[in-house]
């Protein structure tokens, strides 16, 4: 049995439909973990992706966190981002995928990794499973072909890529640490921007990184910029700083 790690975003449902294609659907289960702080237009694309694979998809839930949100989580933990990732990505996610794996046992993993993405893939194969099937790097697929590939079946990518975003994580990512990034949220999500800033100062969290040293969200100038976005990972299944 394959399993397909669904994140709600473009690389994701490409390797769950090369997949099928290649395996067959009564190989492949396809899971997702879902998240309070997602933006709602993730869950019209998922329903979008389930009936164009032809395969529902399952959710893997926290058993520790089942509100599965991730304001929660920082809450709980008085933490919202570490050195080593995000609490929300290993709880919600990560914890969440463990559980999932215990009780189904799948003989192997698909994961979005694109083409451009093979240090995060051969990362992961190092500190985490071995048995992955790389499919979208075996397709040599980068993030805008998978993205092509979408449209081309007529599905519609989820909302925060037309704002601007370059993947369908949560609104407000504590991984990013990017001016350019938490600027693009204050814009779009004015409110979620405020949660942020007021829960980040609360828990003496800097999200951000301004002229090379870290800054509370609150002292973060509207007109700052920094790198481009493109190059912010999914929030994946295990979690780097961006
Ligand atoms: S997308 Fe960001 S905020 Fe959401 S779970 Fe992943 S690391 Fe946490």
């Amino acid at each position: 049995m394959i399993a397909v790690w669904f994140s709600c975003g473009a690389a994701s449902a490409a390797a769950l439909k090369l997949t099928i294609e290649r395996y067959g659907v009564d190989q492949v289960r396809a899971v997702n973990n879902p998240i309070e702080e997602e933006d709602k237009d993730n869950k019209r694309f998922m329903r979008d992706v389930s009936d164009w694979c032809g395969i529902e998809i399952e959710s893997a839930r926290s058993s520790r966190y089942p509100t599965q949100s991730c304001i929660d989580v920082w809450n709980d933990r008085k933490a919202m981002s570490f050195i080593h990732g995000a609490p929300c990505t290993k709880h919600l996610k990560k914890d969440a995928r463990y559980e999932w794996e215990r009780a189904n046992k799948p003989d192997w993993h698909v994961l979005g990794f694109t083409v451009d993405e093979r240090s995060r893939h051969e990362g992961f194969i190092r500190s985490e499973r071995e048995n992955v099937l790389p499919v979208l790097i075996d397709a040599g697929m980068t993030k805008s072909d998978c993205a092509m590939m979408i449209r081309r079946a007529g599905l519609v990518l989820p909302n925060l890529y037309a704002m601007g975003y370059p993947n369908a994580n949560c609104i407000g990512c504590v991984k990013a640490t990017s001016p350019t990034y938490w600027n693009l949220v204050r814009r779009t999500h004015p409110e979620q921007f405020k949660e942020r800033a007021e829960q980040s100062r609360s828990l003496n969290v800097r999200l951000v990184r301004y002229r090379g040293k870290r800054i509370f969200l609150d002292e973060l100038p509207a007109d700052a910029k920094g790198y481009k976005l493109k190059s912010m990972p999914e929030c994946g299944l295990f979690c780097e700083e961006k």
